[in-house]
């Protein structure tokens, strides 16, 4: 095991990895901007630097300032949570080369999963299903462009390969606005991802987002563990996570899971990992796959009863893997409510200093959360400020336990989304289940 671990994020997820790291009795060095030099877990580090000013290209992003860090703190490994440089291959790549272990994949795999061309071409050489598309890149003749349309099906959706975070996507509906809008997509992608090559899918009209968890060691072993269902969005920013997905047959998903953990095996991959998919009709088709730990992780430590944090630093690590899939659980319903300083109804984020922070408790209540009454929220970064974590022997259980945790949640002094989630619990469409990546957008457009 390693002796001292560098964390190289901020807020509630900086928290979590350090949890997990003092757990295993590892050291932990947490590097941190100006603006989050007073928070908690900065002082619960055995140590920190602090690697820049409050904007993230100068400080989380920094990738020179981070390595030094770690240099001059004698950390043998960095853990780069979500967000930020996490899935960055370039630097995965430097700090291997500075002689740090990365705790994740390794760079190709990152490289290649960001390139979402490459990706899909991946997952149809591991058997995984993806949504019907262009066979790669579009290419530049708009006779092709219109014939591989026809052959899709209306609507269809135009993405760029580099694209991220929800941006560079452009559905279509008729053949007459088609060429243009891939010009459009095209020169967007190119200025915004350093990529103009961009790619054509089906428009599925009302899925699901349902999404597959692996961990794998980098060799012959890999394991799936279980799905969640993140159709709770809005601008494809998930609100509410949930595990298992309610509805889905364990037949369907045990056969989509294994075919994640067998792509994990021919593709060597190491480390945690997400399979994103787009489930409509009882069909699942690949969107994309995350190559780092992810927010919502924590619905399937509830249902599984394991540490994926911890997972990852035992893999990096090169613990021999002892998970087999026989031995994976699924037991009881967790669901997530992510907690945003934001305004409840416009969706404006609203910073600044927490005066009174009550967070809630009792059987089956988790909060993972860096804030405390006196924090002042940045208004650098992300507006999520915690999340909140119920788990019942059923669904009705943990929203029943969701509702009450909220009720007793208090925060003052900014504004949080708390209300809405309370809204949700009680909305007949959720409590029932099944909900699409639509449905949260459509109700907010009912809002009075
Ligand atoms: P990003 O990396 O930007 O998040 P994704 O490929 O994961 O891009 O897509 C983001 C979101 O866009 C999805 O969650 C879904 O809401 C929508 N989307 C993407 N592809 C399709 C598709 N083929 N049909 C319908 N919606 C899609």
């Amino acid at each position: 095991m390693f002796d001292k671990i560098l964390i190289a994020n901020r807020g509630e997820i900086a928290l979590r990895i350090q949890r997990a790291c003092r757990e295993l009795g590892v050291k932990t060095v947490v590097v941190h901007s100006e603006a989050d030099r007073e928070a908690k877990y900065v002082r619960l580090a055995d140590e920190s630097v602090c690697i820049g000013p409050a904007p993230a290209r100068d400080s989380y992003l920094n990738m020179p300032a981070i390595i030094s860090a770690a240099e001059v703190t004698d950390a043998e490994a960095i853990h780069p949570g979500y967000g930020f440089l996490a899935e960055n291959a370039d630097f995965a790549e430097r700090v291997e080369k500075s002689g740090f272990v990365f705790i994740g994949p390794r760079p190709e795999s990152i490289r290649t999963m960001g390139d979402k061309v490459c990706a899909k071409r991946a997952m149809i050489d591991a058997g995984v299903p993806v949504v019907p598309g262009s066979e790669g890149a579009l290419s530049e003749d708009p006779e092709e462009i219109l014939r591989t349309a026809r052959e899709v099906g209306y609507p269809v959706i135009i993405k760029a390969a580099g694209g991220g975070g929800g941006r560079g996507m452009r559905v279509v509906y008729t053949e007459a606005a088609l060429i243009n809008a891939v010009a459009m997509t095209r020169n967007e992608a190119g200025a915004a991802f350093n990529n103009p090559e961009v790619y054509m899918e089906k428009f599925l009209e009302n899925p699901r987002h349902i999404e597959i968890q692996v961990l794998a060691d980098g060799g012959r072993n890999a394991v799936w563990l279980g799905e969640r269902d993140c159709s709770m969005q809005r601008r494809h920013q998930k609100v509410i996570e949930e595990a298992p997905a309610p509805g889905i047959s364990r037949r369907l998903i045990e056969r989509i899971g294994e075919r994640c953990a067998e792509a994990c095996r021919k593709m060597n991959y190491r480390g945690a990992g997400t399979f994103e998919f787009l489930y409509e009709n009882g069909e699942f088709f690949f969107i994309e796959m995350n190559t780092r730990i992810q927010v919502e992780h924590t619905v399937t430590e509830m249902i599984t009863g394991l540490d994926l944090v911890q997972q990852q630093i035992k893999i990096a690590a090169g613990e021999k893997f002892l998970l087999r899939q026989r031995d994976i659980e699924f037991r009881g319903h967790a669901i997530e409510c992510r907690i945003n300083a934001e305004d409840p109804f416009k969706f404006t984020p609203s910073p600044g200093r927490i005066t009174n922070w009550h967070t809630p408790g009792g059987p089956g209540v988790r909060m993972d959360s860096h804030v405390f009454t006196g924090y002042t929220v940045p208004p650098n970064y992300d507006s999520m400020i915690a999340k909140l974590i119920t788990y019942g022997d059923s669904r009705e259980q943990a929203i029943a336990r969701m509702e009450i945790a909220l009720s007793e949640m208090v925060v003052e002094g900014v504004q949080t989304n708390i209300l809405l989630h309370r809204e949700l619990m009680h909305d007949a469409r959720f409590v029932e289940g099944g909900t699409s990546i639509h449905y949260l957008e459509h109700k907010l457009s009912q809002r009075p």
